[in-house]
């Protein structure tokens, strides 16, 4: 019985993961059809100014609008687009349409884009890049990429010519994730970075143990000597976003503040939280 038992939970298994590959597989051949239906979207989600609480710009986060699963989130198909080549176009998309919005944004909002190592290697980057920013009009001081480490462990070399690239173009370079790989400090010396994002996980656990307040408190230091701008993501609290900003954090991303915004929300947003020049100076009028 044992045995006839354990083949059947073999079968199970087996044809579980058969219908997970098949699953898959269907994604990957819709997801090739998905830019040219229209069907990708980026969020943004706002960066907050850990000192005056008030937006300094927002993160763009894809989704994947399915019309009949849903909005598929980034992690379910970004690396099914990994697969293939399938990820420089969509990467490709992404800055240029992040950067026309931006473009839109009242002055001084910046943007930021999350690249996947696989369009970093496989592209000329910085043309891509350069592009980009030449088609949108944007000013290379209001464009940040942000990589994780994962990009950094291949053909070191390459990677820093690339990197170099980008960085004289004038755009930020940030690490993303921060703290959750092998090497994320010998990386920050050997490459030129601007920023760090800390991953959620330390925020998460500052809650509840002081140790990983420690943590937090040494990454802000050693930002501050490695003249690094320092981000925390994943904020859900008002206790966690204080702590930050005691610490010397110099932005706050995520729910205490608010999700990633659609394009519905994102205009309200923007008008709700975001004085354009004009609103300032009429402000400024009136306050005489
Ligand atoms: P990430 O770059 O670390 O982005 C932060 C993720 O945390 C986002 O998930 C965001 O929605 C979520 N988040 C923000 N604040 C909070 C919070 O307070 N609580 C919680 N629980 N979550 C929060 P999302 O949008 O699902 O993206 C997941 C990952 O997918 C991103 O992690 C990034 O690595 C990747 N990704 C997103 N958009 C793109 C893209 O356009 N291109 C590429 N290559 N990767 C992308
Ligand atoms: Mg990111
Ligand atoms: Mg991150
Ligand atoms: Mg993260």
């Amino acid at each position: 019985r044992a045995k006839a038992d354990g083949r059947s939970v073999f079968r199970f298994f087996e044809s579980q993961m058969d219908s997970d590959a098949r699953e898959r597989r269907m994604l990957e051949v819709e997801l090739r059809d998905a830019l040219k239906n229209k069907e990708l979207e980026l969020y943004y989600q706002p960066l907050i100014s850990a000192v005056d609480r008030r937006p300094m710009g927002f993160e763009a986060l894809i989704r994947w609008n399915h019309p009949i699963r849903g909005l598929v989130p980034p992690a379910e198909f970004i690396p099914l687009a990994e697969r293939s080549s399938l990820i420089v176009e969509i990467g490709d998309w992404t800055i240029e349409q992040a950067c026309r919005a931006a473009a839109s944004w009242p002055t001084g909002m910046t943007v930021a884009v999350n690249m996947s190592a696989k369009h970093f290697r496989l592209s000329d980057i910085a043309q891509v890049v350069k592009k980009a920013l030449a088609n949108s009009g944007l000013e290379s001081n209001r464009l940040e990429i942000e990589i994780t480490e994962g990009l950094l462990m291949e053909n070191p070399e390459e990677v820093t010519i690339k990197l170099a690239e980008i960085r004289d173009l004038g755009v930020t370079l940030a690490m993303d994730d921060f703290g959750t790989g092998y090497s994320s400090l010998s990386y920050l010396l050997k490459f030129p970075f601007d920023k760090i994002k800390i991953d959620k996980s330390f925020i998460d656990a500052s809650s509840q143990d002081p140790a990983a307040r420690d943590i937090l408190k040494a990454i802000a230091s050693l930002g501050k000597t490695l003249n690094l701008r320092i981000t925390a993501e994943g904020v859900e609290t008002a206790e966690q976003a204080d702590f930050l900003s005691t610490i010397a954090c110099h932005q706050l991303q995520g729910f205490h503040f608010s999700p990633p915004l659609d394009s519905i929300d994102m205009p309200r947003y923007l008008l709700a939280n975001v004085p354009t020049r004009e609103a300032e100076v009429r402000a400024e009028v009136e306050s005489v």
